[in-house]
């Protein structure tokens, strides 16, 4: 019921229009309260007068009204009211409530940000925070008497306090200087230390276990009351309080701040979140905050503190990046507001909005003015708007009047609008003019809005820095330089409020905890333990998913959180490191979305990951955790780039020529290599006399050799084992292995390297997936795989390589109808080759230890290690090389580059058709220009049935034949011919290759 009334006294004080500050028109409101510690009781006396000529809205929410005087005549009041309605007439007016309220036991539990508004009344002590007395809307002056037993001590909004000792308890009267909003009173046996500051007093209020703590924060509390003394002003109150709470709250109220007990004893409050709260007391404490308008104060406030002491510390940009991250994570098109509707943080969004943004917006108007106007007009702006609700209007005035410019763009800009800077940089370009050069680029933005654009030109002789002026929807910039210009980099010390370019981002926990839709997964067979944890998942916004049910779209368009054991992890990065201790959150990029990002954590057990996932929201910019005993002992966030790069002038890979070497020397430089992988372009014949020599080289040394092939699938394996020991013949090999269906290039291409090992019985192990399921993933994804085809699917499969998604990104879109495809399942396709090789390969050295393997595949299996070399490794951890051919000269694309010259090769004759099959019938559909076969005169839809005699069931059937020709020979085709009204007709034909 108190949310209720919170929430209403919270609209209530929202609608309010501003009241003149004024004190014959300030109400006065004279408070007595008692208390029954042991019921959870308070028992009140609420006396206010008010200024006359005016109807005056007193809440009283959920109080129980004992009675209702108006100048000692009972006042009538309906049951149960929420509010009661007062007009005093021509005279003021005086209305005085008796009221109740009971069971004041305290929060129940903590919200998200920890910030709790409960009230308590109690044995251990008083906290009211929240609606505790009857209220009239804007500023009051108060008066509060309050009478609590003896050895308690009470503290309130107040620059004098006075006790006296009464028969059993003590009466506190407090007497405030200036008109507030709202007080609190804080009650507890505290032990109070006081120092001397100049004129005025500061204090802590600490419990007796506490105590030892004062000497720190009285030193640390004066310390930041003199750094804004000199920044801003003298401190607007007589005494200053820190005060320990028994909830655990942050505040900050006139006069006191209120910090919770746990947070009190964390070792970097003194130093860190002090300094926020007592700079409140000039900004939202002596300048009140116009809520009507939007809070500007916690953006202000933590501009100065919080990110000011990071600034000290050389941290600055990491700060404001850290602003933009969580704005980037827990901010979507709906969750977005502009700052004039700013209230206060109920969230990370809000937060991320009504603190971080405001902050950079600060920043950005210190960016503008410069350093000695931006603190010349904060002066100005508190000096003139002491104790008087404030709006962003006011601000604008102070700032104005200091510097004498005109910001209304500015603060329109940022504080009436939603949403962040939103701009592309394009056509970066270099030009040379006589010595100088001139590197241009354009600013394309979403809406035109007004900014300062830092730009930081790298050149051979060291930096230019320039400040450009941006405005329109499009602009182009162009900086001189008589310098050789290297890299171009914008914003690199996130001046700006704006959104980040993807390599800016790296993975952290508030991208888990901010992704619009957000899935637990629970691993197969423990859904039951994890059901346990329903509640905090859903605190967090988790909806959960069992391991099976999650399909490819719930993995692109949510950020997970999966147990380090599910097969899902394993499908997506193989195997991942999780740090040791009592729980562990390791957040990775999700493969399938630049934007998502995957959270792995270990133990397992759902207990320990109810318990610790309440304390991760507060590491938001870290990408790996670690608690052991209730602490974090790791956190590390991954490594970034910093602003938005453009290389100008790159390290140009250059060979000394000296180094070239030959295919001979090469080879013995890898003789002692475990695996030895040698790229292809399929239908390169020097490549494969290359790989031929490797092989024949490689056996001269070691008769423990073995070859890997991508061109033969791994289900027909024994195919290609019969044909080496010699138990089937080369057309029975190609037949059973199913070569010309499965693999469309010529084999007289491999038919060397397949000799040479069937003479020396070198075993030969068929590397690849079947084609279908390749194929089927790269169409619909290997969700749509079924239980059956998932068997050859690895277990573990590392989709996290994101250059080589990159790359393969490039290949994809360079591809007619790439379009209509999914990336993704392109991308999935690819891995599941490379990881089906890479696995196969892995077999067959641990099945047989000792040997020494050449691998042939095309290239881009090898690449940069990405494809197989790379997965293998992460396998068996052995010794590799990769030899490629013809390939361009890049950082690391193999350890070894040859250069071949193109090479001739039998190729087998055609006859020049185009055939089908169907049921095991060949016809002629069609023929391919100059074809032999036509001219010979064959038709289309003649049936095939043999060639030289040789009965013809399937396509492959002819190639096989075909293989075992040349040219000039000649080979006599039988058809089965259908003619008009003449039925059918065998024919045979005589075509000369
Ligand atoms: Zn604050």
């Amino acid at each position: 019921m108190s949310r209720i009334y919170s929430v209403l006294l919270t609209l209530l004080f929202l609608s309010a229009p501003v009241m003149s500050v004024a004190e014959d028109s300030v109400p006065l409101h004279v408070l007595k309260v008692s208390f029954d510690l042991e019921q959870h009781k308070l028992f009140g006396e609420s006396v206010i007068t008010v200024p006359p000529g005016k109807t005056w809205n007193i809440v009283v929410g959920r109080l129980t009204i004992t009675s209702v005087t108006a100048h000692g005549v009972p006042f009538e009041v309906q049951k149960n009211t929420e509010s009661i309605t007062f007009n005093p007439g021509q005279n003021q007016g005086t209305l005085k409530i008796l009221y109740e309220i009971d069971s004041l036991t305290g929060p129940g539990r903590m919200k998200e940000d920890g910030i709790e508004t409960a009230n308590l009344v109690g044995p251990e002590g008083i906290a009211l925070i929240n609606a505790w007395y009857p209220s009239i809307n804007g500023l009051a002056r108060f008066r509060l008497s309050a009478l609590v037993p003896q050895g308690f001590e009470a503290i309130s909004e107040a620059d004098e306090i006075i006790v006296q000792e009464r028969e059993g308890s003590r009466e506190f009267s407090f007497i405030f200087g200036h008109p507030v909003e709202g007080i609190n009173l804080i009650v507890g046996q505290y032990a109070v230390k006081k120092a001397q500051h100049k004129t005025m007093e500061v204090h802590t209020y600490f419990f007796p276990e506490d105590k030892e703590l004062a000497e720190k924060y009285l030193d640390q509390a004066k310390k930041y009351i003199t750094m804004y003394e000199e920044l801003i002003g003298p401190f607007p109150f007589k005494r200053f309080s820190v005060v320990e709470n028994i909830l655990p709250t942050g505040y900050s109220m006139p006069t006191f701040t209120l910090l919770g007990r746990d947070v009190l004893r964390l070792p970097f409050i003194a130093e860190t979140s002090l300094g926020h709260e007592i700079l409140h007391q000039w900004f939202g404490n002596s300048v009140y905050v116009d809520r009507t308008s939007g809070n500007w104060s916690e953006g202000l406030t933590t501009y100065l503190a919080d990110y000011q002491y990071e600034e000290i510390k050389g941290m600055g940009a990491e700060y404001r990046k850290q602003i933009l991250v969580a704005y980037e994570s827990y901010i979507t098109p709906e969750k977005d507001f502009a700052l004039k509707d700013f209230i206060s943080r109920t969230d990370k969004a809000t937060a991320a909005v009504g603190y971080g943004k405001t902050a950079m917006v600060f920043h950005a108007l210190k960016g503008l003015l410069g350093q000695e106007m931006f603190q010349r007009s904060l002066r100005e702006f508190y000096e003139k708007n002491r104790f008087r609700p404030v709006s962003w209007t006011d601000l604008q005035k102070a700032f104005e009047t200091v510097s004498a410019k005109n910001l209304d763009w500015f603060f329109k800009q940022w504080v009436e609008r939603k949403g962040a800077l939103d701009f592309e940089i394009k056509d970066v370009m270099v030009r040379y003019e006589g010595s100088k050069a001139r590197i241009s680029f354009d600013i394309v933005q979403k809406s035109a809005l007004r900014f300062q654009l830092p730009v930081l030109l790298k050149t051979d002789k060291g930096a230019i820095r320039k400040i450009l002026d941006a405005e329109k929807e499009a602009a182009s910039f162009e900086i001189e330089t008589e310098d050789i210009p290297h890299e171009l980099v914008i914003d690199e010390h996130y001046d700006l409020f704006r959104k980040l370019m993807d390599n800016e981002v790296v993975p952290v926990v508030s991208m888990l905890l901010g992704g619009e839709s957000r899935i637990c997964v629970f691993p197969k067979g423990r859904e039951k333990e994890y059901e346990a944890l329903s509640d905090v998942l859903k605190e967090h916004g988790f909806t959960s998913k069992k391991e099976e049910d999650l399909k490819y779209e719930d993995i692109k368009g949510s950020s997970l959180l999966v147990p380090y054991d599910a097969e899902l992890v394993k499908r997506l990065y193989a195997n991942v490191q999780m740090p040791e201790g009592d729980f562990a959150l390791v957040v990775k990029q999700n493969p399938y979305s630049t934007k998502g990002v995957v959270g792995i954590i270990s133990p397992l057990s759902a207990a320990e990951t109810g318990k610790y996932l309440r304390r991760v929201t507060h590491y938001g910019k870290y990408s790996t955790l670690v608690f052991k005993d209730n602490r974090n002992i790791t956190k590390t966030i991954n490594e970034s780039e910093n602003g938005i790069r453009f290389l100008l002038a790159g390290d140009i890979a250059g060979v000394e020529m000296p180094l070239l070497t030959t295919a001979t020397e090469v080879v013995n430089k890898i003789s002692n290599k475990d695996i030895v992988y040698v790229g292809e372009l399929h239908d390169r014949f020097d490549h494969h006399r290359i790989q031929y020599q490797v092989i024949r080289e490689l056996y001269k040394k070691n008769k423990k050799l073995a070859i890997g092939m991508e061109m033969f699938q791994k289900p027909f394996q024994k195919a290609v084992d019969d044909y080496i020991s010699g138990a089937i013949d080369e057309k029975a090999f190609l037949k059973k292995s199913e070569y010309f269906k499965r693999w469309v290039f010529d084999y007289n291409l491999y038919r060397e390297i397949l000799l040479f090992a069937q003479e020396k019985k070198i075993p030969v192990i068929a590397l690849n997936i079947r084609k279908e399921i390749v194929t089927k993933v790269s169409k619909e994804g290997l969700q749509s795989l079924s239980l059956e085809e998932m068997k050859d699917v690895p277990e573990d499969m590392d989709l996290s390589d994101m250059e080589y998604q990159k790359r393969l990104r490039g290949h994809f879109e360079s591809h007619a109808g790439s379009q209509a495809r999914n990336f993704d399942f392109f991308y999935q396709s690819q891995v599941l080759w490379d990881e089906s090789m890479a696995h196969n390969l892995n077999d067959f050295m641990t099945r047989n230890p000792g040997y020494q393997v050449v691998v042939l595949a095309g290239g881009g299996h090898m690449a940069f290690g990405s494809g197989i070399p790379k997965r293998a490794h992460r396998l068996n951890g052995k010794d590799y090389a990769v030899i490629m051919n013809s390939e361009d000269v890049d950082k690391d694309v193999a350890d070894y580059i040859l250069y071949p010259l193109p090479l001739p090769f039998p190729e087998a004759p055609k006859l020049g058709v185009m055939l089908k099959e169907e049921n095991r019938v060949v016809s002629i559909s069609g023929f391919s220009p100059d074809s032999i076969a036509e001219k010979a005169g064959l038709l289309t839809d003649d049936l095939i049935l043999s060639l030289d005699g040789e009965k013809i069931e399937a396509i492959e059937d002819i190639k096989i034949h075909l293989l075992y020709t040349k040219k000039g020979d000649t080979v006599n085709v039988k058809v089965r011919r259908k003619r008009f009204l003449f039925g059918e007709k065998e024919m045979e034909f005589t075509i000369t290759l």
